[in-house]
């Protein structure tokens, strides 16, 4: 186990300045899902920790020495990757223990850890497969026996899952979650997918364009997003942002009647701001915004209503069975957090609560 910091860490690839100054802690066998839209530097990241890209600038300890100048192989890490990556020509057990073989380790030493390995991984019937004779599912999990085995200060997973089908994906996540949790062992895991960073992660890392836009715990970064940014990626139907104008007892968007709020020194009559209101924080009525619906998708469990609110797209999730269909019109009120943002900025201001005007 092993705490890791990332302390300023610049990557450039000739003129691409692909990380520029990233910084955060991960502590000693925390699990911490750096997530991302494509090319936000992610994986660069990840494979700087590993050793198999050089730093451009800052430095990146690993239980508490830098490891700048350290081979891959002297840094006590375990990568999985999305391919897998396993040995074609040999059988899983000799996949598992390549790295131990290739170590000079004893032979009982690396059957007992092999065994090991392969029960918590459910894999004791597969010993004696090779990679093609088994499903996605197997293989990544000899991945990960793989790393196992080496029994590493550190785990880096990139993106792991993905080449998995959807059903699939969620059986693993909770397989990896349930693994690390047993193991303790300090993991980092590389996604583009925030629901497999919020379900699986202690600590998330959301980064865009080489920087990080905010470091927190799944929930914190639900319930609190810094920025607009996060605010759209994190959450699955995404918050709906909406621009408004705050008023003397609430918040006005557009021409709609206002929703009164308690009142707060931050939020001072005339401000332009940018409202966030989550999908599941709206009542249906028979006043309030107007909803002109797109489709409506019942699950069973809950209907969900895309359309739009004054031209801009809007998503609810409501426990009700609703009906509706293009064309409709429907009224809704937010009845729950409103995430205030900055209109200029786009940083986040507070939490208005809404109040029932008598
Ligand atoms: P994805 O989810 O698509 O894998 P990512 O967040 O992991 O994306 P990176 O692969 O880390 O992103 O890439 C970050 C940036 O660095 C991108 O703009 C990419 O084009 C650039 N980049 C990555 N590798 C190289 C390279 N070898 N040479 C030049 N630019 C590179």
């Amino acid at each position: 186990m092993a705490h890791v910091a990332i302390k300023d860490i610049y990557k450039n690839y000739g003129a691409v300045r692909a990380l520029k100054g990233i910084d955060f802690e991960i502590n000693d066998g925390e699990f911490v899902a750096l997530v991302g839209p494509s090319g936000c530097g992610k994986t660069t990241l990840l494979r700087m920790i590993a050793g198999l890209e050089d730093i451009t600038g800052g430095e990146i300890h690993i239980a508490g020495r830098v490891v700048n100048d350290l081979q891959p192989k002297a840094r006590d890490i375990a990568m999985v990757f999305q391919n897998y990556a396993l040995y074609p020509h040999m059988k899983v057990a000799d996949n598992m223990s390549f790295s131990m073989q290739l170590a000079g380790a004893p032979k009982d030493e690396i059957k007992t850890k092999v065994e090991e390995a392969a029960r918590i991984l459910n894999l004791e019937n597969y010993l004696d497969r090779y990679p093609r004779e088994l499903s996605g599912g197997q293989r990544q999990r000899v991945a990960m026996g793989r790393a196992i085995v080496r029994n590493p200060k550190v785990f880096l997973f990139d993106e792991p899952l993905s080449n998995l089908d959807a059903k699939l994906r969620v059986s693993m996540r909770a397989e990896i979650k349930a693994l690390h949790q047993r193991l303790g062992t300090t993991a980092v895991y590389v996604t583009h997918d925030q629901i497999e960073a919020m379900t699986m992660a202690d600590k998330i890392v959301v980064m865009s364009e080489g920087h990080v836009e905010q470091v927190g715990t799944p929930l914190e970064l639900y319930d609190e997003p810094q920025n607009l940014f996060v605010a759209a990626f994190i959450g699955s139907p995404s918050m709906n942002l909406m621009e408004a104008t705050v008023t003397e007892s609430g918040l006005k968007i557009g021409s709609f009647p206002e929703i009164a709020t308690q009142s707060y020194d931050w939020l001072p009559t005339g401000k332009e701001i940018v409202v966030g209101m989550r999908p599941y924080d709206f009542a249906i009525g028979d006043t309030g915004l107007k909803l002109d619906v797109s489709v409506t998708e019942p699950t069973g469990v809950e209907t969900q209503v895309a359309g739009h609110i004054e031209g801009k797209p809007v998503t609810c999730l409501f426990k009700e069975r609703v009906s509706g269909r293009y064309g409709d019109t429907m009224h809704v009120t937010p009845n729950g957090p409103l995430h205030v943002f900055d209109k200029e900025t786009g940083q986040r201001l507070g939490t208005a609560f809404t109040v029932t005007k008598h």
